[in-house]
C-alpha cells in the first residue's frame, strides 16, 4: 500500500473518531438540557399548585366565617322577641352575605296600612320619614308595596312589566322579598345592589326573608299571648295577677326612692241589684264603661285592674293616702256627670272604696291589699257611696 493512501486513512478515521465523539457528546447536552427544562417547568406547575392551594384554603376559610356569621345571625334573629331587634339582625346579616349597596327592612303597622323602615344600611338618614308606602295607594306602592301586598318578590325586571313606577325618586331598590307567614304579611327586604343576584344570592334571601316571617309571626304571638295573660277579657285592662307582679315591683320601687304607694279597692254598690234588674249583659255593659272611665280618671303612673266581680284596684304610687282618698272621692262625684240612662230610666252607679298606702300602713303587697280591703269593708258599713282610709284600730285594754 502506498504511504499516502495510508496517511489519508488514518486521517480519515481520526476525524471520523472526532466526529463521534462530538455527535455523542452534542446529544448528551441536548439530554441534559431536556431534563433541566422538565425540571423547570415541574418546580413551576408545583409553584403554581402551591399557589392555588393557598388560594382555595383563604376561600374556604372565607366561606366557613361567612357561613358562621350566617347561621349566628340566624339563631339571633329567631331568637329576638322584638321586630326592631329582628329587623336590624336582617339588616346585619345581609351586609355580611350579600355586600349590598344598600338595605332597608320595612316593617308594616298593625292594620297592615303603611310600610316604614325600621333598619337600614346605605340610606339617607333624611329620606326616612318620607320614605312611608301607603298600602291603599296603588299608584304610590312602588316595588316595596306591591311585593308586601302580592307576597311575591319583585325584581326589576317584573316591576316594569307591571307598567309601575316608583313613588320616591331617591329609593329605587333593585329586589324586595316580601316577609310573611302563612297568610300574615310583617314587611319587605328591599335591596340596591351593584351587580344581579346569583343563585346561591336569591335562595340566601328568600332563606332569610322565611325565618324572618316566623321570627316575626313568634313576636306576634309571643304579644298576644302576654297581654292575654295579663288581661281582664271583659273589661281589657289588667287583671288582678298581672297588678300584682306590677304591685311587688312599684313596691320595691318605693323602698327605694322612700315614695308612698297608695292602694284602693273600688267596690260597686249594690251591683246584684243592677243584674237582676236589667240582666247580667247590661251588668257586662256597665263594668266595660266603668273600665273606661277608671282608666281616663287615673294619671298615666297610676294602674287600674279589675280585682274580679264587680271590684277594681288601683295603685298609685308616689301618692299618700290622703291624696288617693281626694282622687277616689273625685272620681266617685264625676261618676254623677256619666250618662248610665237605660231607656227612659235614669240611673246611679255608685261605689265604695278603700285606701291604704306604704310606709303609713304596711310594708307589703299582701298587707296593704288585706288593709284597703278593711277600709273598704268600713265604707260599705258606713252607708256606701263613700271613700274609707285604712286606720288602725286602737285596741281597747
Ligand atoms: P254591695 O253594695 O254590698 O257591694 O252589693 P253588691 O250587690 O254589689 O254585692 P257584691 O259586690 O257582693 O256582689 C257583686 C255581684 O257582681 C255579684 C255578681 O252577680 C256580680 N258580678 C260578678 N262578676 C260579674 C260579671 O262579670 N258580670 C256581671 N254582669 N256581674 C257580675
Ligand atoms: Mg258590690
Amino acid at each position: 500500500m502506498n504511504t499516502g493512501l495510508f496517511v489519508q486513512l488514518i486521517v480519515a478515521v481520526f476525524f471520523l473518531g472526532v466526529l463521534i465523539i462530538l455527535i455523542v457528546a452534542l446529544s448528551k447536552t441536548k439530554k441534559k438540557t431536556r431534563v433541566l427544562n422538565s425540571v423547570e417547568i415541574l418546580a413551576d406547575e408545583l409553584d403554581r399548585h402551591k399557589k392555588e392551594n393557598l388560594h382555595l384554603r383563604e376561600e374556604l376559610r372565607r366561606i366557613a366565617s361567612v357561613d358562621n356569621l350566617f347561621f349566628a345571625s340566624m339563631i339571633r334573629l329567631t331568637s329576638r322577641l322584638n321586630p326592631e331587634e329582628i329587623a336590624k339582625e336582617i339588616k346585619d346579616l345581609l351586609i355580611n352575605c350579600l355586600d349590598p349597596k344598600g338595605t332597608a327592612v320595612f316593617l308594616a303597622d298593625q292594620r297592615n296600612k303603611r310600610l316604614t323602615v325600621v333598619a337600614h344600611q346605605g340610606l339617607n338618614d333624611n329620606w326616612l320619614p318620607k320614605l312611608v308606602y301607603e298600602l291603599d295607594n296603588k299608584n304610590r306602592m312602588g316595588k316595596v308595596g306591591v311585593s308586601f301586598n302580592e307576597k311575591h318578590t319583585i325584581t326589576r325586571h317584573e316591576f316594569a312589566i307591571l307598567g309601575l313606577s316608583e313613588p320616591f325618586p331617591v329609593f329605587e331598590p333593585d329586589v324586595c322579598y316580601p316577609i310573611f307567614f302563612q297568610k300574615k304579611r310583617f314587611g319587605v327586604i328591599a335591596i340596591i345592589r351593584k351587580k344581579d343576584l346569583d343563585e346561591r344570592e336569591k335562595n340566601l334571601l328568600g332563606v332569610v326573608a322565611s325565618i324572618a316571617g316566623v321570627a316575626l309571626n313568634n313576636t306576634r304571638s309571643f304579644a298576644d299571648i302576654t297581654s292575654t295573660a295579663h288581661t281582664d277579657p271583659l273589661t281589657k285592662i289588667y287583671n288582678i295577677g298581672y297588678f300584682k307582679e306590677l304591685m311587688i315591683s312599684e313596691l320595691e320601687r318605693s323602698k327605694r326612692f322612700q315614695h308612698h304607694l297608695s292602694v284602693s279597692i273600688i267596690d260597686l254598690d249594690k251591683f246584684k241589684e243592677y243584674n237582676d234588674t236589667y240582666g247580667h249583659q247590661a251588668g257586662d255593659h256597665l263594668l266595660i264603661q266603668l273600665a273606661r272611665i277608671f282608666e281616663k280618671h287615673f294619671a298615666e303612673t297610676d294602674t287600674v285592674a279589675r280585682y274580679g266581680g264587680d271590684e277594681f284596684i288601683v295603685m298609685c304610687p308616689e301618692i299618700k293616702k290622703q291624696e288617693a282618698a281626694r282622687i277616689i272621692g273625685n272620681l266617685l262625684h264625676d261618676l254623677e256627670m256619666y250618662d248610665f240612662t237605660r231607656g227612659t230610666e235614669e240611673i246611679k252607679v255608685t261605689f265604695s272604696a278603700g285606701v291604704s298606702s306604704y310606709p303609713d300602713d304596711a310594708t307589703s303587697t299582701v298587707e296593704l291589699i288585706r288593709l284597703a280591703d278593711a277600709a273598704l269593708y268600713e265604707a260599705k258599713g258606713a252607708g256606701r257611696n263613700t271613700v274609707k282610709v285604712y286606720r288602725p284600730k286602737i285596741e281597747k285594754i
